[in-house]
C-alpha cells in the first residue's frame, strides 16, 4: 500500500512510537503480534460475524436525494450512524478486544474525552465478560454524564482524572500509567488512528471496513467504483481514515477530511490542527498538533467533543504534507447549521462531528455528474441538547 505504514512505523517524516521506556514491552508485544492475529483466518470470521450481528453491518450506503438536488452532484451518506452504540467507534473495539483476547489479557484499559469510545469499550466488555475500566476526566464527567451512567450500567469502573485541566489529555495519562503498572494482563484500546505504533495501523485496518463496504455498494448503485470525492470530519481521524483506506491508492479520488474550527480558526477557540499546529509529538506518535513556541500542548476549543483534540494521526499528517488529502475546516455555527439541514432535509440528526463534513458542502463546487461519499460518522441523539440550546427548540 503505497500510502500505508513501514515495517518502522513511519508514515513519511510521520509515525514511530515515542514512548517511555516502561511501556516498551506491551507496545512491542502489539507490534510483534497485532498483523499475524488480525490476519488469522479465526479471528477475521469472529470479526465479520460480529460486525454482521451484533453491529448490524454492512452500514447502508444512502443516497441522499434532498442533498444530492441542493448541492448538485450525487450524494451518499456512509451511514456508520446506525452502529450498534451509534458512531463508527464499535468497529475498532470489536477488532481490539478480540485481539486482547487473543493476546491473553484479562483486564480492558481506555480513555474517553465525550464518553463515546468509552461506550464502545464498555459495550464490547460486557458482550465478552472482560473487566474493563474508563479514565475519564472530571470535568468531561460532568459535562457527559449521561454516557458516564451507560458505562457503568455496562459494568465498567469509570476513573475520574483530577489533574491538570480534568480533561481528555489528563485522562489519556491516567490510562498510560495505569498500562505501565498493568503490562502483563491488560490491554489499553485507543480510540483512533493516534497513539504509538502499531495503533494508528491497527485502528484503520478495523475501520477500513467502511470504505471496503462502501466501494462495493457504490458500484451496485452507481456502476462505478470510485466517487469524485470521499469526504469525512476529523478528530484523531479513525472515521477518516476507515473512509478513504480503499480509496488512498486510487489518486483520482479527492479525498476532503474535516477538521474543527471552533469560534473560527484564528479566535483562539479552535481544534483546526494542520491549520494552527506544527510538527511534534504527541501521545507517543510524531505528527501534527497544536502547540505554543515552546512545545506545550494548546488546549482545543470544538464545540463537538469528539473533534476536541490537539493533533490528528500520523497517517493524517502524511497526506497533509504530501497533499494526498485536503485538510478543512468548519466553524461551531456552520456545523450546528448543517446539522439542521441534514434534519430538515433528510430526516436524520447528525453528531455534530459529522456535521463539520456536511457543512463543508457549501464550499464546494461539482460537476452534475459527480458521485460524492460522506462518511456519516454518528447519530445526533447524544448531542440533543446542545442542539436544541443554539436553536431553541
Ligand atoms: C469520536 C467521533 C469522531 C471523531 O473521531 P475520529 O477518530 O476522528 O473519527 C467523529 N464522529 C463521531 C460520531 C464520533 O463519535
Amino acid at each position: 500500500m503505497k500510502y500505508g505504514v513501514n515495517e518502522k512505523g513511519y508514515y513519511g517524516d510521520f509515525g514511530g512510537a515515542y514512548i517511555p521506556e516502561m511501556l516498551y514491552p506491551n507496545v512491542e508485544e502489539l507490534r510483534e503480534q497485532y498483523l499475524k492475529i488480525i490476519n488469522d483466518a479465526d479471528f477475521i470470521a469472529e470479526f465479520d460475524q460480529l460486525l454482521k450481528d451484533y453491529v448490524g453491518r454492512p452500514s447502508p450506503l444512502y443516497h441522499a436525494k434532498r442533498f444530492s438536488e441542493k448541492y448538485g452532484a450525487n450524494i451518499f451518506f456512509k451511514r456508520e450512524d446506525l452502529n450498534h452504540t451509534g458512531s463508527h467507534k464499535i468497529n475498532n473495539a470489536i477488532g481490539q478486544i478480540l485481539l486482547a483476547i487473543r493476546l491473553g489479557k484479562k483486564r480492558i484499559i481506555a480513555e474517553t474525552g465525550a464518553g463515546q469510545h468509552g461506550v464502545a469499550t464498555a459495550t464490547v466488555c460486557a458482550l465478552k465478560g472482560i473487566e474493563c475500566v474508563v479514565y475519564m476526566g472530571a470535568v468531561d464527567m460532568e459535562r457527559q454524564a449521561p454516557n458516564v451512567s451507560r458505562m457503568k450500567m455496562l459494568g465498567a469502573k469509570v476513573v475520574p482524572a483530577t489533574s491538570g485541566s480534568k480533561t481528555l489529555k489528563d485522562a489519556t495519562n491516567e490510562a498510560l500509567r495505569d498500562w505501565i503498572g498493568n503490562p502483563v494482563d491488560t490491554h489499553y484500546i485507543i480510540g483512533s488512528v493516534v497513539g504509538p505504533y502499531p495503533y494508528p495501523d491497527m485502528v484503520a485496518r478495523f475501520q477500513s471496513v467502511i470504505s471496503a463496504e462502501a466501494k462495493k455498494q457504490l458500484f451496485e448503485q452507481t456502476g462505478k467504483e470510485l466517487p469524485e470525492y470521499v469526504m469525512a470530519c476529523v478528530g484523531g481521524g479513525s472515521n477518516a481514515m476507515g473512509m478513504f483506506y480503499h480509496f488512498l491508492d486510487d489518486e483520482k479520488v479527492k479525498l476532503v477530511a474535516v477538521e474543527a474550527a471552533g469560534k473560527g480558526v484564528d479566535s483562539g477557540h479552535s481544534a483546526a490542527t494542520t491549520f494552527l499546529g506544527r510538527e511534534g509529538v504527541l501521545h507517543g506518535s510524531r505528527t501534527i498538533l497544536m502547540q505554543t513556541d515552546d512545545g506545550q500542548v494548546v488546549e482545543p476549543y470544538s464545540i463537538s467533543a469528539g473533534l476536541d483534540y490537539p493533533g490528528i494521526g500520523p497517517q493524517h499528517a502524511h497526506l497533509y504534507k504530501i497533499n494526498r488529502a485536503q485538510y478543512v475546516s468548519i466553524t461551531d455555527d456552520e456545523a450546528l447549521q448543517a446539522g439542521l439541514l441534514c434534519s430538515q432535509l433528510e430526516g436524520i440528526i447528525p453528531a455534530i462531528e459529522t456535521a463539520h463534513a456536511l457543512a463543508y458542502l457549501e464550499k464546494m463546487t461539482f460537476n452534475p455528474d459527480d458521485n460524492v461519499v460522506i462518511c456519516l460518522s454518528g447519530r445526533g441523539d447524544k448531542d440533543l441538547d446542545t442542539y436544541i440550546k443554539y436553536f431553541g427548540y
